[in-house]
């Protein structure tokens, strides 16, 4: 059996774990983090690949119940201006007829789910923390890997691999080393996220409310089941407004004040979410983090011989849309259908990534005019 090594645990890097190993292959983790903590906020998962999730065999329970990933079956996503006047409602998940859900989580918790889900498939040893890839060496039947200790930066002992699938994400330096130093574009926006707590419901207490003018826009939405249940709001925000030079890092974690987005926050007052206006609920906001938005091309071709790339290390998504825990996920999927596919074949890992990156390209940009 070709020995697979998965360069990142992240949301793309679990799901491909999983379906790789689901296709038969013999699966192996190297993570940065050296532990697992809470990062991030707020995250949107659409129907369509919290079916390849339930397709692997992770029973939708895990993700919804509020003891495990206590997600939201999202109903709906609505439109407002500015001044708080509707615009428009589109049905989403169920409600619109999907076989599943689409899925408001908090980052940490629905990861938290994938990654447990990996633990108990793969086995404690074939997940290892705290190890930073550093660089590769392609030959033409196996890959050597390099990878440091996050916590000493001491370098590991050389992995040698039959097939290394990088998926570590937006900054990735498997892609780094594959084709060397992308210059990333400043898209001239910022973003800025928090969490609060509202002892009330908004709407049905599973819908995402968006309102906005040309500048900028605001978005919040719930991402606790448990809070819904009892008549709460766990409210994941979002402010994503123009800056003309980048205002903060390229950063999950990077923290911000209120005071940089109180004005701006104030032209949203027309509209309340559970009661309270966009200010309001950033006033209830313990922490807030704000990062420079950038944008990167995807990849012309996903094919690089015995190695391959997924999720926002292959197509860096902008943080709209529900698109890049999405993306990650639908790449997952299209790999391990691609390596069982190959297997049968008997084309072996080339056939693979061939068949992966043909299948990828079409959907992630290579076609655009
Ligand atoms: C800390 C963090 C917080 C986030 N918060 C949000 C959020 O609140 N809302 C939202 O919509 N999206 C968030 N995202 C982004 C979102 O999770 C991804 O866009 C999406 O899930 C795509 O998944 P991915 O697996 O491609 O990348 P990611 O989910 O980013 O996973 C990449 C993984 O690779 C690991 N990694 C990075 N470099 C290396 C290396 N050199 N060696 C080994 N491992 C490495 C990272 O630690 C990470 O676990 C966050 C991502 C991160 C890393």
């Amino acid at each position: 059996m070709a020995k697979t090594v998965v360069v990142g645990g992240g949301i793309g890097g679990c799901a491909a774990a999983l379906a790789l190993h689901r296709a038969g292959a013999d699966v192996i983790i190297y993570e940065a983090a050296p532990e697992l903590k809470e990062l991030g906020a707020g995250i949107n998962v659409q129907a369509v690949a919290v079916s390849v999730l339930t397709d692997l065999g992770i029973p939708l329970e895990k993700f919804h119940a509020p003891s495990e990933g206590d997600a939201i079956f999202t109903s709906a996503v609505e439109y407002f201006t500015a001044e708080g006047f509707f615009i428009s409602s589109e049905k989403v998940g169920l409600a619109a007829g999907a076989s599943q859900p689409q899925l408001s989580a908090h980052r940490a918790k629905f990861h938290s789910t994938l990654l447990a889900e990996c633990l108990r498939v793969l086995g404690q040893e074939k997940v290892i923390l705290n190890s930073r890839f550093t660089q590769l060496e392609s030959f033409e039947d196996h890959v050597i890997l390099h990878f440091e200790k996050t916590t000493t930066k001491d370098p590991m002992p050389p992995v040698r691999c039959d097939f290394a699938v990088g998926a570590d994400g937006l900054k990735s330096r498997v892609c780094r080393a594959l084709l060397g130093d992308g210059a990333p574009r400043y898209t001239g926006r910022m973003i800025y996220r928090g969490l609060c707590e509202v002892e009330a419901i908004h709407a049905d207490g599973c819908t995402v409310s968006l309102c906005g003018h040309e500048n900028g826009n605001f978005i919040c939405y719930p991402i606790s089941e448990g809070m819904r249940e009892k008549g709460q709001f766990l409210c994941n925000w979002g402010l994503c407004v123009l800056r003309t030079h980048p205002g903060g890092e390229e950063k999950w974690t990077s923290e911000a004040t209120l005071e940089e987005i109180r004005e701006e926050l104030e032209e949203f007052g027309g509209n309340r979410f559970a009661g309270l206006t966009p200010l309001q609920l950033a006033e209830r906001t313990e922490k807030i983090i704000g990062w420079s938005l950038f944008d990167r091309d995807p990849l012309e071709s996903f094919d690089f011989g015995s190695v391959t790339l997924l999720g926002d290390a292959a197509h860096p998504l902008l943080p709209y849309g529900s698109q890049g825990a999405t993306q990650a996920i639908m790449d997952a999927e299209a790999l391990g259908v691609s390596y069982q596919n190959a297997m049968a074949k008997g084309t072996g890992i080339r056939g693979c990534v061939k068949e992966y990156s043909d299948l990828r390209c079409e959907v992630t940009g290579k076609e655009r005019t």
